[in-house]
């Protein structure tokens, strides 16, 4: 899932399916084509990239306002969260010139926090 993640956050547009595929392969050289399309999907349903079509063709991107993810320590999953930083500010405040940012918060999510009491 995070190879995935990964792949797509890292394009600097949509890829389609064999794309992500061939780019998987290259870090998890016994990936397979369905494994790729279960992860794609799945980080669709929980919101953590978006899909298109372009004509015929699914492509994948990043969803442009959840580049700040929570990794919960108990099951491993990965959600997006709404975070707001201003680059603006901090670009300011630093001097840097920033153009974008990624974070991934530590935790637990909603679903094991509600196991746990
Ligand atoms: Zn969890």
């Amino acid at each position: 899932m995070k190879v995935t993640v990964d792949i797509v956050y890292d394009s600097k547009g949509p890829l389609m399916a064999d794309q992500v595929y061939e780019l998987a392969r290259e870090i998890l050289p016994r990936i397979s084509l369905g494994t790729v399309y279960r992860n794609l999907n799945r980080l669709v349903a929980i919101g953590l990239i978006s899909e298109t079509n372009v004509g015929s063709m699914q492509c994948f991107f990043a969803h442009p306002y959840s580049n700040t993810h929570l990794e919960c320590r108990v099951c491993g999953r990965l959600q997006s969260v709404p975070f707001d930083l201003s680059l603006t500010q901090i670009a300011k405040d630093t001097g840097l010139t920033l153009d974008g940012y990624e974070l991934r918060l530590k935790g637990v999510c909603q679903e094991c926090a509600d196991k746990c009491t």
